[in-house]
């Protein structure tokens, strides 16, 4: 069994995916400032699963049918889940749609 750190995990705020290791040493690239991340295992644990379907490659976000399907088109390029489980805290979802 691999380690656990090594496992993919998708962001429950805009379903980037990346390793949970990744998650703890960057953050999320596209809502790091939101769900604060970074060096926090607890919170990497909390904002986002290793429970999702399917992964979509994201190239050029501005020019992608992908991202205007999953309207993604304001997110950085990389690897996205199609679908999640599971949902960010209350505190954390309000933050997240209130904009900032
Ligand atoms: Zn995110």
């Amino acid at each position: 069994m691999a380690s656990r750190a090594d496992h993919l995990r998708s962001c429950l705020g805009c379903k980037f995916v990346q390793r949970a290791k990744e998650f703890t040493q960057r953050g999320c690239p596209n809502c790091e400032a939101i769900l604060e991340m970074m060096q926090d295992t607890d919170q990497v644990i909390r904002c986002t699963t290793s429970n999702y379907d399917g992964l979509i490659a994201l190239i050029k976000p501005e020019e992608s049918w992908v991202a205007k399907w999953q309207r993604i088109e304001k997110r950085v390029p990389g690897l996205y889940a199609v679908k999640t489980e599971g949902n960010l805290p209350q505190d954390l979802q309000e933050r997240m749609r209130g904009g900032g």
